[in-house]
């Protein structure tokens, strides 16, 4: 009998870069903020657990309109449920994504710095340590062919990075056996476990990014719910002991293609209806890493 997991995963990092000191926003980051208290309440209700990949820039602007204590009580790092990581400082890219050619890729020195620095900014204004990253837009495969990054990863103690978020052609990532956590043992770091994401990367319900990238509307409420539906039944085509089912989600979409939570709480239902055990991606990176003993 196939053991399924599903993990919800939010990249959060809007506003972000110059646009976080403007008036609109500050305006969008306590909108944000509020968005953000509510989505935590309804997954307390409904008792499932959440990962949270903090951009670095994102977290230190937010010192503009809140302080320490008021970001500590809506990221709750004592709450069992909350599972907070990280998602760089500045939301940089390490290869070229096709579509994307305007985007500046950095070195891989760059790109652990700019983790090194959303580890000390998380650290000091959360009071928690990352030790999961979530690449910044993502690419369509692992991060083998990058090992530098992995030693510099290794060095930081982080213990999973989740960079293979979508096919090559669109933000939708397959299921698949060859998309599931596995360890990068491969290349010699067995302690750093990959979490690849599934389906579409949830911007594109969004006007602003079906407009971009699918030059239409973005999908109905009832279709929203089809697609990830069709994607916790696909896992049961999987022949392996385990299957793994994380989502790649922002709140900054969220707010705008599900503010009363209906498609969260639908899929949330779908899943446990489906055998689903509902684990944050901490929880999977762990059951897949071979420690070195
Ligand atoms: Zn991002």
């Amino acid at each position: 009998m196939t053991r399924k997991y599903l993990s919800f995963g939010y990249d959060t990092e809007r506003p972000y870069g110059e646009f976080a000191q403007t008036k609109i926003g500050s305006e969008l980051r306590k909108k944000l903020m509020g968005f953000i208290r509510k989505l935590n309440g309804m997954f307390d209700q409904e008792d499932v657990p959440r990962t949270f990949f903090i951009l670095g820039h994102y977290l230190e602007a937010c010192l503009t309109d809140y302080d320490i204590d008021a970001l500590r009580e809506v990221y709750h790092k004592d709450n069992p449920l909350i599972e907070l990581q990280q998602h760089s400082y500045s939301h940089p890219i390490i290869r070229k994504i096709k579509g994307r050619e305007e985007k500046k890729v950095i070195t891989s020195g760059e790109f652990i710095k700019d983790l090194q620095q959303a580890g000390e900014v998380i650290e000091n204004i959360l009071g928690v340590y990352p030790n999961g990253v979530r690449t910044p837009i993502g690419y369509h495969h692992d991060l083998s062919d990058m090992p530098e990054i992995l030693e510099g990863m290794q060095g930081m103690g982080i213990r999973y990075v989740s960079s293979n978020l979508r096919s090559e052609d669109s933000l939708e990532a397959p299921l698949n056996r060859n998309r599931q956590p596995h360890d990068y043992g491969n290349i010699g770091y067995p302690t750093i476990v990959e979490m690849p994401s599934h389906g579409w990367q949830d911007v594109i319900f969004t006007k602003e990014k079906a407009a971009i990238f699918l030059g239409r509307e973005p999908d109905s409420q009832e279709k929203i719910c089809k697609h990830f539906d069709e994607l916790l039944l696909q896992a049961n085509d999987i022949d392996l002991p385990v299957v793994n089912i994380a989502l790649c989600l922002h709140p900054w979409a969220v707010m705008e293609y599900d503010p009363q939570f209906e498609i969260h709480k639908h899929i949330i239902n779908s899943a446990r209806s489906m055998g689903f055990e509902l684990k944050s991606y901490g929880q999977v990176a762990d059951m897949f890493r071979h420690e070195m003993k």
